[in-house]
């Protein structure tokens, strides 16, 4: 039950949030973010663990308790008498400095560079990279759920990149093992195809080609029935859009930006331009084959994820 002075207190706050600003009420947000006690990671991922526990190693249920190793328990399966942690073949296996992890997420939330969360953190470069791409890798492409109401997609391109790599001898890039997109050369262009819905879920593939092949393949399994497609009028969205029963609206030319007031692909448009600026500009370009790591922590960014839900996310 509230007090009559409890309740005059929260009506005083709401009516003060109320009259804030957007950026303000971040402001609140964050500040009451920080003041909130920061839990361990053991207790974030424990429970995690703890709803369907399982051997790592041959998914068998059956476990059991098997000491400690230092501060983390430690099991043994059953069935295949092998021992594990509840990190054990995670994204998260065999890291260090884990009180540092949620430090680093926070970092993440910032969508800062490496060097600037290393800085934070007080580690190192290589730690900062190896951090930054495990905490990514489980979502890279992972999608859940599907786009409804007025959808807007777009494709885009980024230059290829080879970022990181070490010079590259013949041989070396002769051993390369991977997919279309590692077979690209320098100067080609990457095709990516980006979707959102109007309550800000986003879809994102890189494509191994820009045809409508694969804009169907990597479009329809998302859209929900029903909905509303929008689109730059190509042939391949009046195909997904009659494959899911969707009413399309073909933005085809610049007289024509938005149809009844509502349907139009800026949306989309400013994601992909807010995503080219951050990984162009701050992240002064990445490696094509981690695209899809930095799709995933834009799409958290736009989920508005906290550093404890990215690490979360990070554990599967
Ligand atoms: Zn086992």
């Amino acid at each position: 039950m509230y007090t009559k002075k409890f309740t005059k207190q929260l009506n005083r706050i709401t009516q003060a949030l109320l009259s804030m600003t957007p950026a303000q009420r971040e402001v609140v947000h964050q500040s009451i973010t920080r003041s909130q006690s920061e839990v361990s990671i053991n207790e974030l991922i424990q429970p995690v663990f703890d709803h369907s526990p399982q051997c790592p190693h041959c998914h068998g249920a059956h476990i059991r308790k098997w000491g400690k190793s230092g501060e983390t328990q430690r099991y043994k399966c059953v069935s295949c008498q092998k021992t594990f942690n509840n990190k054990t073949k995670t994204p998260l296996a065999r890291l260090r400095k884990c009180s540092l992890w949620l430090e680093y997420t926070k970092c993440m939330v910032l969508k800062l560079t490496l060097r600037e969360a290393a800085d934070v953190c007080k580690i190192n470069l290589r730690t900062s990279f190896l951090w930054r791409h495990r905490f990514l890798i489980a979502q890279s492409n992972n999608h859940s759920g599907k786009l409804s109401g007025i959808i807007e997609a777009d494709e885009f391109f980024m230059a290829y990149s080879e970022k990181g790599a070490k010079k590259l001898s013949n041989n070396r890039a002769a051993r390369r093992r991977g997919n279309d997109i590692d077979k690209r050369k320098r100067g080609q262009q990457v095709p990516v195809l980006l979707s959102v819905d109007r309550s800000n879920h986003i879809i994102d593939k890189v494509l191994s080609a820009d045809t409508g092949v694969q804009i169907r393949e990597n479009l329809s399994p998302y859209i929900t029935e029903n909905s509303v497609l929008c689109s730059d009028g190509a042939w391949a969205y009046v195909k997904v859009a009659k494959e899911q029963k969707c009413d399309h609206k073909r933005l085809i030319n610049n007289k024509n930006r938005v149809i009844e007031n509502i349907y139009h692909i800026q949306t989309v448009n400013g994601v992909i331009s807010n995503l080219k600026a951050w990984i162009n500009g701050k992240m002064k370009g990445v490696a094509t084959k981690y695209l899809s790591h930095y799709l995933a922590w834009n799409r958290e960014s736009y989920a508005k994820l906290n550093n404890q839900q990215i690490l979360l996310a990070a554990y599967r």
